[in-house]
Formats: C-alpha cells, structure tokens, sequence
C-alpha cells in the first residue's frame, strides 16, 4: 500500500472534499477531518443538520418496526456478516484510525479486531437471550420473564476509539433487536464514515438500511437534539466526565437511560513481590500506549518503598528509549495526540504539576516538529498534589511510594473516578485483600496485568465518576433491552396472589 492507499480501499476519494454526502452524512457544513502525525487535512466530511437529523430517526423507527420482529438468531446472522466485513478491511481500517486519531498501527489494528471480537460474541449471544423461568404461588400458573427490544439507541462515542466503542454497542444493541444512530467524535468522523459505509455495504443488500445511521456533528448541533430526544429510550455515551454530567442530566429528566462510559484515573500496586521486569512492561503499554489516551491508561503508579528506586530507575530508562513519531511507521511506539488542544492540555498540566511540588523525572516538553507530538513523561508526585485527581489525558505518569497495601489501596481509591486498577504481586493475601470488598474500588481490577487492553468477554465499565455503566460482555446486553415479565394463567380459576379472597 501507498501511504495513503487505504483511504481508496475504503471508498474514501481525498480529492472530493464533502464527497460523502450520502444519506448518512447529511447536508450540513462541512468537517475537517485533520491528521494529528502532520496536521494535513486528510478529507471534510458533511455534517448532519436538524433536517438531517429528522430524516435518520424517522429512518431508524422504520426500521425499528421491522427489525424487532426479526428473529435474534437472523440479527446474528446479518452481525455474522458485518464481522467478516470488519475482516475483511482490518488492515486499512487500522491504518486510518491510526492516521486520523493517532494511535499506531498495531494499536488500530488492534481496535479493529476489538471490532470483530464483538460481533463474533454477538453472533453467539443472538441465541443466547435468556430469560428465567419462575414457579407461581399459584396453581395452573406459568411465570416467565422475557427481554424485548428498546428501540432507538443513541450511541455516542469518543475519539480515542473511534471504531471500537461503537461496535461494542452497536453489535450487542443490533441482536438484541435495537436500531442505532451514532454520533461520534468530531475530531475522527472519516473513521466513522468508512466505518458506515462498510455496514451499508452489508445492510443495504439486505435491505435493513436504518438498523445502523451515522449523524455526524457536533454535540451542540446535532448531540444535544439526541440526548434531549423522546424517541432514544438508551442513549449509551462515551467520553469525559463533564459530558457524562450533562448527558446523564439530560437524559433522566426525560426519565430515559443512559449508560456512561466516562473518564478513568488508573492506578497500577506494585508491592514488594512483584516481578520488575512484568512491571515495566504493563507500565509502559499503559502509561505510554495510545498516547496516554486511552479511558484505562495508567495514570498512577503506586510502588512499595523497597522496589521504588530500582523500578523508578528502569522506568525513566525504558521512557528514554521510546521512539515517538509517525503512527504508520512500524518502529513507532508512541504517535501524536489527537490534535493541539490535547497538546496545550498536556502542557498546561506540565506547568501546574511544577507549581504543586511535582518533580518531573524525564519528559515533560513538546516536541519542537510539525504534528502533535510530546514526550512521555514521569512525574514524581508530591503527597497532596490536586492535580492528580483529574484525569489528564495525555501520557503522563505519577509516581507515589508506599509501605503498607492498606496506605496504598487508600491513596489508589481517594481520586473522583473508579475505571481500572490492578495490583502485582505473588502474595496470595495481598491479591484476596486488593479484589475484597476492601479493596479496589474499579469496575476493573486486574492481577499481574495492567490497567489497559481489556477483552470484551467481560462486562467494560467503572465505578462513580467514570458513571457506571457496563458495556461489551457478560450480561452488558441486558441494558439494550427491557424486561417483561409475563404470568399465565392456564387454570380455570382466578385465584389472587397472596392468597386475597376478593368479592367471593
Ligand atoms: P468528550 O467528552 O469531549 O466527547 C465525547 C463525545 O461526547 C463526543 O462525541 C462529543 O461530541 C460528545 N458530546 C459532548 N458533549 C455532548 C452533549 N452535550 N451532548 C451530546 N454529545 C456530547 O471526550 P473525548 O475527548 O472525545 O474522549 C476522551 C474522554 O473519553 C476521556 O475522558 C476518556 O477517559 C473517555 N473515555 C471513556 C471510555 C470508557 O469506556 N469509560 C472509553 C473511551 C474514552
């Protein structure tokens, strides 16, 4: 391939500026879609107005009608086939996520297969939709409960995965019998615009046009008529903490629901067990993988006092050697932020970091070249220091020493967010005591792997700030459907529950 080849695999022709304006991709104005590796603009894509946005719900109920009819197994059938199609296109698609994002190419093709792991389960879960059965007090009495569709689901997703998160809703959503309407970040639309056109390709044929829409816009313009909408029972959004606030707010005033997946602050326990060598390798993947962009980077890094030097030592070491530059480049490690805001957010955090007693161990500048490159950056952090309350995303790391697990479970649990956590160790009590009730306080917490790099067989989420919500495997499908619970009566009689005589 070219260097930019993949754009053709995927249907994308550069020279058209706006040349999407299919029905997904509405008659508003346009969007610059940049590059972070070198600040070219690599397509516009056209946004969805309010008309637009009228035209896809009404789409998305039409097909809704339809669709919750069709049996789950058929649904998994037609997922069956967006998988393959995923396959299909993971090399390219890999490519333009790391283009338009920034993350490296293994790390797109990464989320690429992320995309395929979904709808493999979701094929399988397609017949897997149970409902209990219970016994009734009664006799000739049958109760059973059962999950139907919702209807509309609105996704809305971040930028730092821009294929991913949506697949993990939208695959689960679809055989659970649900239409969706997605709304992604602005800062990668071109993903989601070849991402759709890959689902057309599929549903188009099939003539299931509606079950899957792109409203690409901004959350002013086109988020917020979503989130405040009658029609969306679920809208499932992805993102900082603040947008969870108002998506949550605007969402149950309506009395509708959502589910958040918001902002992380992760922590990694190293005690004085631990293999180093394990150690450093799950830091760096966390810490400096993706950029530091990733909801379960590793942000925190808690290290018993009598390994910290050693593993401080080898850390700034490993950091020296990272290579940062192109994502497409395959010696690259870490690529760009996502765009200069991100940068100014990084560098802003840099100045209120030293201004709070925070010791910068290695890292901490911009790199003076076209794209959007920083270095990564340890911090030796101060006891008290605010700012590690906040997730800053961007790939920094702050050190704390510790001498007993209880301290360092307290100081891993005091910051606002509950994502992804994990402890190494070999002591079988200190790995019980970090997984009690006692312990982590994460929708995740892992043993002798890092924060980051989930698989989707288990339930995705966190705990307070990061909003609760629970995506991706295990029973995650059960928030895409209502539940009906359903009492036969097969007798002759009409005896009442607890056992009330009534007028006899
Ligand atoms: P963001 O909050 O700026 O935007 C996320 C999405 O929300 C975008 O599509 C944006 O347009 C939309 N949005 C914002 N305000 C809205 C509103 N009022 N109405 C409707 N839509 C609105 O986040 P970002 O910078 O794109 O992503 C980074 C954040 O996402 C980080 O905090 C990260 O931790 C979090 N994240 C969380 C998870 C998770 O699963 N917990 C996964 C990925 C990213």
């Amino acid at each position: 391939m070219g260097k930019l080849d993949f754009l053709a695999e995927l249907g994308i022709e550069t020279e058209n500026a706006g040349g999407y304006a299919k029905e997904w991709c509405g008659s508003g104005s346009l969007l610059e879609s940049f590059a972070p590796a070198d600040e070219s603009v690599i397509a516009s894509v056209r946004q969805c107005d309010a008309g637009d946005y009228e035209n896809i719900m009404a789409n998305a109920a039409k097909a809704f009608a339809c669709w919750r009819l069709e049996p789950a197994p058929a649904r998994g059938e037609v997922v069956r086939q967006l998988g393959n199609e995923f396959r299909k296109h993971k090399v390219a698609l890999g490519k333009l996520i790391a283009w338009e994002m920034g993350k490296i190419q293994a790390e797109g093709e990464g989320e690429v297969q992320e995309m395929i792991d979904i709808a493999d389960f979701a094929v399988g879960l397609s017949r897997q939709l149970y409902g209990k059965t219970m016994h009734s007090e009664r006799p000739g009495h049958r109760m059973y409960e059962q999950w139907h569709p919702l209807g509309t689901v609105g996704v809305i997703t971040a930028f730092n995965f821009p294929g991913a998160v949506w697949a993990w809703n939208a695959m689960i959503a679809a055989v659970c019998g649900d239409v969706m309407v997605w709304k992604p970040s602005s800062k990668t639309p071109l993903t989601a615009v070849a991402i759709q056109k890959i689902v057309n390709d599929v549903l188009e044929p099939l003539e299931w046009n509606g079950v899957m829409s792109l409203l690409v816009g901004s959350s002013r313009d086109v988020g917020e008529l979503l989130i405040h909408d009658r029609r969306v029972p679920l809208v499932s959004a992805t993102g900082s903490c603040h947008m969870g606030r108002k998506v949550g707010e605007a969402v149950a005033k309506r009395l509708g629901r959502s589910l958040l997946e918001l902002g992380g602050n992760n922590g990694i326990i190293a005690m004085d067990d631990a293999d180093p060598g394990m150690v450093l390798r799950a830091v760096l993947f966390g810490a400096v993988g993706t950029t530091g962009q990733r909801c379960t980077s590793t942000r925190r890094l808690f290290l018993h006092r009598d390994i910290a030097s050693d593993i401080t030592g080898r850390l700034v070491k490993a950091y020296g050697q990272v290579k940062v530059g192109n994502p497409l480049d395959p010696d690259t490690l870490m690529g760009p932020m996502v765009d200069g805001s991100a940068v100014e957010t990084y560098s802003a955090a840099l100045e209120t970091i030293r201004e709070q007693g925070g010791e910068v161990l290695c890292g901490g500048n911009v790199l003076d070249q076209t794209g959007h490159y920083v270095e990564p950056t340890i911090v030796k952090a101060k006891p008290g220091m605010e700012i590690v309350g906040d997730e800053t995303f961007a790939p920094i790391l702050y050190l704390f020493e510790f001498d007993s697990l209880e301290d360092a479970i307290a100081m891993h649990n005091s910051v606002d967010q509950g994502l992804s956590s994990s402890i190494f160790t070999r002591d079988m009590q200190s790995v019980e005591r970090f997984l009690s009730a006692a312990g982590s306080d994460c929708g995740i917490a892992n043993v002798n792997i890092g924060t980051s790099g989930a698989e989707i067989g288990g339930a995705f989420g966190g705990e307070k700030d990061t909003g609760g919500g629970r995506e991706a495997g295990s029973d995650s499908w059960k928030a895409y459907m209502r539940r009906q619970t359903n009492t036969l009566n097969w007798s002759d009689e009409l005896p009442l529950a607890q056992g009330i005589q009534f007028g006899d």
